[in-house]
């Protein structure tokens, strides 16, 4: 037995994106979703949206909430409306009818004891267990007492999958047993509602992890028996950590909305770099949407584990952070603000924004720079600060007051000639005059370039703050 059915083309391919909502969209779904997306959309087929909430104990609303809130801060969009699974059990279980009907499927009354007892049976002879229910060829049982549905597998021989990222796979039918399609409860599993949503759904690839390439061949045993189109098969790799043991928080994969709200990513650099985590393009590794969706094919995905590894996507998102309208980054950046910012600090932030944006790797190392701009005098020095301001820095400062209160324009280059003259009168490296003065405008050590501050901050606000630290007793 092997697929038969002609594969889908172009604008007559459907994928799907079917997370469970028992937690926030991560890492690995949102590659999953994102490898879907750019299959639909670079063959100008469809791309559509499943939520897998069967498990009513633990799919939960705020998770269903994340992880569309998720895709669509990714940019994923998908076409008309999510379909919930769990609304669709009605139609699962008429499947499973046709199924009986059909002779496909067949009623058990097999108690848990009595699988117990094959289970064991099984492994006191070393063989592997798969369960053997006498129902499969009786037709006698009592339909008043409880008893589930289970399909009626095939034994003989064998199934291939020819999957476009694992290439042939076959199991033997012999090691697929008949699984329960409707619990006694008359609810449909899991199995069943994945490939009657796929079918109804025109679903026409299935792409998912690889965790999910064993269940594809009891699927297929349902497909086959209902005899519907078989769906083509990529099944993905997992995500592994950069140190190669399997991704997990300790290696910093969070949820999206972590990235997005803790770290300061940006989605076009988290898109970019999910597209790299299992597939490529020659050397590229910056990779826009566009390009993507005009690059994208499953034979690029690799058959190996992917490596997360933070540090690219930090130099992603410094990429795409100086790539960005410094307006957008400014309502962005001032979300990582210990306070609310007014108009007017926000202006001051995005007018800012070139000087900050050229080192930072994320949103808070801007909103982190930028918290000089808005600290009121006197300001307080950090301990790094506080020691450049020792020995003779005072006095250097009293000449950089002069000086600086001497100029005309007051920009980039009339300020830096202005404290290289300083520094050169005084003999001194230009650091010597920079550093207490870079102290005593920002309060810290580290800051975007000491002249760009200088006209971030305006003549009076400057000269003020370096006339506080002359000012100021040793040690304040
Ligand atoms: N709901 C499954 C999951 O979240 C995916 C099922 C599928 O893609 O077929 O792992």
């Amino acid at each position: 037995m092997s697929a038969s059915s002609e594969p889908a083309t172009g604008s007559n391919i459907v994928t799907r994106f079917a997370p469970s909502p028992t937690g926030f969209l991560h890492i690995g779904g949102a590659r999953t979703a994102l490898f879907n997306w750019l299959f639909a959309r670079a063959s100008g087929g469809k791309f559509l949206l499943r939520i897998e909430d069967t498990d009513r104990a633990r799919s939960t609303e705020p998770a269903i909430a994340a992880i569309l809130d998720g895709m669509r801060w990714l940019g994923l969009d998908w076409d008309g409306e999510e379909v919930y699974q769990f609304a669709r059990a009605e139609r699962h279980a008429a499947v499973a009818h046709a199924m009986l009907k059909s002779g496909r499927a067949y009623r058990c009354w097999m108690t848990q004891d009595e699988i117990a007892a094959q289970r064991e049976a099984a492994q006191a002879a070393k063989q592997p267990y798969r369960i053997r229910s006498p129902w499969r060829d009786r037709t006698d049982g009592p339909l008043d007492q409880p008893h589930v549905v289970r399909i009626r597998a095939e034994r003989e021989g064998s199934t291939t999958i020819r999957d476009l990222v694992q290439g042939e796979v076959t199991v033997q039918n012999a090691e697929l047993d008949d699984m329960v399609l409707l619990r006694s409860d008359g609810t449909p599993t899991y199995m069943l509602a994945v490939v009657v949503d796929d079918h109804d759904m025109g679903v026409t690839h299935v792409i998912r992890g690889d965790d999910h390439l064993n269940n594809a061949f009891r699927q297929l045993t349902i497909i086959r028996a209902m005899d519907w189109p078989e769906p083509t098969y990529a099944h993905i790799p997992l995500i592994h950590g950069a140190d190669g043991a399997k991704l997990s928080k300790r290696h910093g994969a969070l949820g999206v909305d972590a990235y997005r709200d803790e770290l300061g990513v940006l989605p076009e650099a988290l898109f970019n770099h999910l597209l790299r985590l299992g597939w490529g393009h020659g050397d590229a590794e910056i990779i826009d949407r566009a390009q993507a969706v005009e690059w994208f094919t499953l034979e690029g995905v690799g058959k190996s584990p992917s490596r997360f590894d933070l540090k690219k996507l930090d130099s992603l998102n410094g990429h795409y952070i100086r790539a960005a309208d410094d307006e957008r980054l400014a309502q962005l950046a001032a979300k990582f603000l210990p306070f609310e910012a007014t108009p007017q600090q926000l202006d001051l932030l995005q007018r800012s924004m070139p000087a900050l944006k050229l080192r930072a790797a994320n949103l808070r190392e801007i909103a982190d720079g930028a918290a000089f701009l808005f600290r009121t005098r006197p300001l307080e020095m950090d301990a790094d600060a506080q020691a450049l301001l020792e020995g003779d820095a005072k006095a250097r400062l009293h000449s950089l007051h002069a000086a600086l209160d001497a100029v005309d324009e007051w920009n980039t280059e009339a300020l830096e000639t202005a404290v290289r003259q300083v520094a050169e009168t005084a003999g001194v490296k230009l650091g010597a005059a920079a550093q207490p003065l870079r102290a005593a405008l920002t309060g810290r050590r580290t800051s975007p370039g000491i002249f760009d501050v200088l006209v971030l901050l305006g003549r009076e606000e400057s000269l003020g703050r370096i006339a506080d630290q002359i000012t100021a007793s040793p040690g304040n």
